[in-house]
């Protein structure tokens, strides 16, 4: 840790010393880019390097001296009866040290004080049984399929392994199993895959880990036992004290004992929770430190920008609605506070969030000032484009990565002029020539495409500019809180009048010609319709329909008579344009589509959106793409045809509510999930950790944070100083915060 600056460099110089020649060669090339590595990763493979050294000394002699004075930053081969190989699989799934060993949440746990008998048995619980075997039968193919047949004193239990051909030498006829898994129905009770005991184990209570490839369940056993065993010291955690007492925390020594080995499971969860709240009152306080920090910070004062945007709405083609009235004045409050504007304007999909970020960049461009509008797809780039030259009368330029370099320069010399004006694209704004030195306002469209760093990096464009992110995301309140702790929010929360709620209903693969006859038929009357698919070929993985595949079966069934297109990610900009540009003009009827669709496109003459395959989509996901018609004054539908029954879809046959089926969403595909596709694969949870069931706690751990941040902005008491020692290492590089103590 003290060679920081220069480590890589010690490592690479003495390393062929240390190693073999094609081990020593492999630390060269990763220890080579370990000055473009982020921290995390450099942790990692100094750890790597850390173990493979201690293997390199360890005798069994060593072994047992570093055995008995067991340190959090050991490297797990220091538990006895773990081994090189052991180590290497446990390093698979992150494994490297005592602690990341302790900090390795179990995925469940099986009670073993509650034996039932066969004859008690209720379809669909998890149980545990304690039988003989009696019969097994096996499939000829390769030991694929196993059937057993078990009993107790109460009746009989079929067994079925699939793909476990190593249980045929296990499971002896006459001997007694401790079984273990779901109760299903075959007849009679049976048990898929279940997990397998010899003898009878009973009383205790076992605790499931994930695993992979060459970790089995024993091995976690052995090494919980073995860190346990010599209990290594535990801090108590990074919380002041009277966090800790006032919510009666457990010690971190015995929250882990009990998540790895618990007294009872409500206890191993009440221990779960206690870890999930710590680690949420951390990211909270990051997230409102790093608001707090930003709002104190000298910003562009734009004077008169509520009466530029009173300005810009009179001169709309529609009355706004009351709520995108009440967002302009939110967003121009914040352009005249003197302190930089960091935004999120929320709103569903078709509740007008444009006109509404246009609003603002009209009151930054009366006052001379330069913007820049960053949109996650050219299609829908493009589209912004336009209706900023419908609007407004000012300079507004397109950049996208398909720009030629006359242009480029074009719009290079037109940002140096310190002319007043629009920028709208893609990534390519983020490119490092792009330099805008009169850049007042940023409008991230659809932020969840974008990461924290992304944003970050663009803000650094110009002096603390004006920071609004928009987003149709549907996500709850309790999410809300999290990814955008850091910003202050505006939602839209009305639709445009007129609007007729879409009429969604599922088809399955029998009753799916009703809906493209219903497309047909709406076609006839002048509407037009969308297809989409999920993948753009055939990919032997999932077995779903293509859309080019799509195109052709379609153009030559159900829509004969009409013209239909084709648009997917894999085509060029340009031609993407030009499909939509024909779509929209109304002379194509039906157009064929990958998700490429999915964000923001506006056709309001569309009022059918059929989804193929829509088994494959989130629910948030669906909602987005239902949100692509229902935006003129003719009812349009959303048919989702699933290729196999899914129970979840059917929220959405019963709601238009964005709020809604994104709290569905949650519930089914949890929050780690949904925190790492909105933030670009930064994952925000450690998501065994926080649950959706502990996700609860956010209120309160956000209501603590505040409490922390008020009395103690920087967090410099002495209570508070290994928080923020923990925040910087885990939270920092998360929320894009850069800590100025
Ligand atoms: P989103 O919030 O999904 O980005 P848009 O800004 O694309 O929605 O708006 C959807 C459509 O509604 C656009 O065609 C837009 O011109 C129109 N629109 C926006 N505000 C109003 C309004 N107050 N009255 C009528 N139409 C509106
Ligand atoms: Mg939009």
């Amino acid at each position: 840790q003290s060679k920081e600056g220069g480590f890589d460099k010690f490592i690479l110089e003495n390393i062929d010393e240390l190693f073999d020649q094609s081990k020593a060669d492999r630390y060269k090339t990763a220890f080579s880019k370990y000055s473009s590595l982020t921290p995390p990763d450099r942790e990692k493979l100094v750890k790597h390097l850390h173990t493979a050294l201690f293997l390199k000394k360890s005798s069994s002699t060593t072994k047992q001296i570093i055995h008995n004075r067991l340190n959090l930053d050991d490297s797990v081969i220091c538990i006895h009866g773990i081994g090189e190989k052991t180590a290497e699989n446990l390093e698979r799934v992150g494994i490297f040290t005592i602690n990341d060993a302790l900090r390795y949440i179990p995925s469940r746990y099986i009670d073993l004080t509650e034996i039932k008998k066969i004859e008690n048995l209720e379809f669909g619980e998890i149980a545990t049984v304690i039988v003989i075997a009696r019969d097994m039968k096996v499939s000829s193919r390769s030991r694929r399929t196993i059937t057993a047949i078990f009993s107790d004193s109460t009746g009989t239990i079929r067994v079925t392994f699939f793909n476990k051909p190593w249980m045929v030498e296990k499971i002896k006829i006459g001997n007694t199993y401790t079984i273990s898994g779901n109760i299903g129905n075959f007849g009679g009770p049976q048990i898929t895959n279940p997990i397998l005991r010899d003898g009878v184990h009973q009383g205790r209570i076992e605790t499931i880990y994930p695993t992979t490839k060459g970790l089995s369940q024993r091995t976690f056993t052995k090494l919980f036992s073995g860190i346990f065993e010599k209990t290594p010291k535990l801090e108590n955690g990074v919380l002041p004290k009277w966090i800790r007492d006032e919510n009666k925390l457990f010690s971190i020594e015995k929250a882990l004992k009990e998540i790895h080995e618990p007294t009872s499971v409500p206890s191993a969860y009440i221990a779960r929770n206690r870890l999930a709240l710590e680690e949420l009152i951390l990211l909270e306080t990051a997230l409102l430190k790093k608001r707090a920090m930003f709002k104190s910070k000298p910003g562009i004062k734009i004077k008169k920008a509520e009466n530029n945007s009173k300005e810009f709405l009179s001169s709309l083609p529609f009355s706004p609605t009351d709520a995108q009235i009440r967002c302009v004045k939110e967003i121009t409050d914040d352009l005249t506070s003197g302190n930089p504007m960091n935004r999120l304007l929320h709103g569903d999909v078709g509740s007008g969030k444009t006109v509404v970020g246009l609003a603002g960049i009209h009151s930054v461009i009366s006052e001379n000032f330069q913007s820049v509008w960053l949109a996650p797809t050219e299609v829908l780039a493009t589209q912004t484009f336009k209706t900023a030259k419908q609007f407004l009368s000012c300079e507004v330029r397109y950049l996208s990565g398909s720009t030629k370099k006359s242009e480029r320069q074009e719009i290079n010399e037109l940002l140096q002029s310190k002319t007043p004006c629009l920028l709208i694209g893609t990534h390519a704004i983020l490119e490092d020539w792009v330099e805008i030195p009169k850049l007042a306002m940023i409008i991230v469209d659809e932020q969840h495409r974008f990461g924290v760093m992304q944003r970050a990096r663009l803000a650094k464009k110009g002096k603390l500019p004006h920071v609004l992110v928009m987003s149709a995301t549907p996500i709850p309140r309790t999410l809300a809180m999290t990814l955008y702790g850091d910003l202050d929010v505006s939602v839209v929360d009305e639709m445009p009048v007129g609007r007729i709620p879409v009429k969604t209903r599922v088809y399955s693969e029998v009753t799916k010609s009703v809906a493209y006859k219903k497309a047909v038929s709406e076609i006839k009357n002048g509407r037009q319709v969308f297809v989409v698919c999920p993948l753009v070929e055939e990919s032997e993985k999932i077995s779903a329909v293509s859309a080019t595949e799509m195109f052709e079966k379609l153009q030559n069934t159900y829509f004969k008579e009409f013209t239909c297109s084709l648009l997917h990610g894999r085509m060029k900009g340009s031609e993407k344009n030009r499909i939509m540009d024909e779509f929209k003009s109304g002379v194509v009827n039906v157009l064929i589509s990958t998700t490429v669709i999915e964000v923001g496109v506006d056709a309001p003459n569309a009022t059918v959106m059929i989804i193929e395959n829509a088994e494959l989509f989130g629910l948030a996901q669906l909602h987005q793409l239902r949100g692509r018609v229902g935006r003129s004054s003719f009812q349009s539908y959303c048919f989702l045809l699933p290729s196999k029954l899914s129970k979840s879809l059917s929220i959405l046959e019963s709601t238009n509510d964005g709020l809604k089926v994104a709290e569905e969403d949650l519930k089914i595909r949890g929050p780690g999930d949904i925190g790492g596709t909105l933030q670009s694969g930064v994952p925000f949870f450690h998501s065994r950790l926080v649950t959706p069931t502990n996700l609860s706690l956010l209120p309160k751990a956000r209501e603590i944070a505040e409490r922390i941040v008020d009395n103690d902005p920087n967090l410099q008491d002495k209570e508070n100083l290994k928080m923020k020692e923990e925040i910087k290492k885990r939270f920092e590089k998360r929320v894009g915060m850069v800590w100025v103590s």
